[in-house]
């Protein structure tokens, strides 16, 4: 056993204080000593001191942040990025679309070493879609000269609620509901593996790669074949009691609207989802139906129709979104998922209802954004997820005995 020192001594407060600052920026994605100071409450000295020691010791990595070049020259002050140490371990990222995988292999600062995207029929076929998930991840490790015995965790987004509690209610990828997605993958690949939802994780690559870096109160929007939403309050990540919060697509926007596939009408899915937006346009010569693809390239040609269809959408999740703006007082809307491609048209629109719906009185109207992650934001944010949860404490109980011995 480690001899533990009195409580209260001086090496053992440091060494709480080491483990402290490296779990932020492991789980809580800080990445400057602001950042660490904000998260960790403790004082300007005591973290510089610590990141110092962390840095010679090689668990964290300091770089010149390239994409913050352009406030530095504001600043003049070369900005820096903490991380923890690249090359002490890979994780995998994988993003389960409803109609395709995206994978991603990323050293421990999260920068993808190697991704790959794969059409497949994942809603029917959940056993070929976990196969094609375990080969894929071999193939792509041995391509890139990772030692499978480098990797330290996976995660997963999926298009679906993620609850914390368990069995609550059907999931809506009813094909899957019997599969445990963390516990079968953990076996395949046989490490770790952490599930999330995905708009969840889209908002929290925003939030640590993309377009939401420094903002405490955000609302991801994710437009694709779903809808959904992914929320950081007060600087972190928002689930709800059942951990199910951000269904986004499910709030009722037309009561005497179609039946959507939870079983309510009118939600905005079935206004603003790809199916709707495909559904809304002409079908093609020969009556062949279009898909979301089509749609968002006639939107970029500026065909009339798919402009209008896009704007339309738009609109329906400006009014949607302005009771969540309402209530929760973001400092930025981000907008995500394949819809977000289709840029001008769908901003517009959303903010044309947006600003109508919230209360006159708020003068400092809330930003609104595409992302800047693209489709990648789901599965970078499954690679922060399993970056999060990555099994560090080789390294804590290594600080704890270098500490304490
Ligand atoms: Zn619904």
């Amino acid at each position: 056993m480690t001899s533990v020192k009195a409580p209260g001594s001086l090496e053992n407060l440091r060494r709480r204080n080491r483990g402290r600052v490296l779990r932020a920026v492991q789980a809580e994605g800080a990445t400057s000593r602001v950042d660490i100071i904000r998260t960790t409450g403790l004082s300007r000295t005591t973290v510089s001191s610590l990141v110092g020691q962390l840095l010679a010791e090689g668990l964290l990595a300091e770089s010149t942040d390239r994409r913050d070049v352009q406030s530095a020259s504001q600043t003049g002050r070369p900005p820096t990025r903490l991380t923890l140490e690249p090359s002490g371990g890979a994780v995998v990222g994988i993003h389960l679309r409803h109609d395709g995988i995206r994978l991603a292999v990323a050293d421990l600062a999260g920068t993808v070493l190697s991704e790959l995207l794969v059409d497949l029929d994942v809603d029917h076929r959940a056993d070929a879609a976990l196969s094609f998930v375990e080969e894929a991840t071999t193939e792509l490790l041995t391509a890139n000269g990772i030692d499978a015995a480098r990797v330290l965790g996976a995660g997963v987004a999926i298009s679906s609620p993620v609850p914390t509690l368990p069995r609550h209610g059907p999931a809506l990828l009813t094909t899957w509901h019997d599969i445990d997605i963390g516990e079968t993958l953990t076996a395949r690949l046989g490490v770790p593996v952490h599930v999330g939802n995905d708009a969840n994780l889209g908002a929290t690559a925003e939030h640590f790669f993309g377009a939401a870096r420094n903002t405490r109160n955000l609302v991801y929007i994710m437009l694709a074949e779903g809808v959904g939403a992914g929320l950081y309050l007060d600087g972190r990540p928002y689930f709800g009691a059942k951990g199910v919060a951000g269904e986004f697509g499910h709030v009722v926007v037309s009561p005497g609207g179609q039946v959507c596939r939870c079983g309510n009408r009118g939600c905005l899915e079935t206004v603003a989802g790809a199916e709707a937006l495909a559904a809304a346009l002409p079908t093609r010569a020969g009556g062949g139906v279009r898909d979301l693809d089509e749609v968002l390239e006639a939107c970029l040609a500026g065909d009339p129709g798919a402009v209008r269809v896009i704007a339309d959408a738009g609109r329906a999740v400006g009014t949607a979104l302005a009771g969540v703006c309402t209530m929760l007082d973001p400092d930025l809307v981000v907008v995500g998922g394949r819809t977000a491609g289709a840029g001008k048209p769908l901003i517009d629109g959303i903010t044309e209802t947006l600003r109508r719906g919230v209360p006159p009185t708020d003068e400092s109207a809330v930003p609104i954004v595409a992302g800047h992650l693209g489709v990648r934001a789901e599965v970078l944010g499954a690679v922060a997820l399993a970056i999060a949860n990555a099994p560090l404490t080789a390294v804590h109980d290594g600080l704890a005995d270098s500490a304490t011995s």
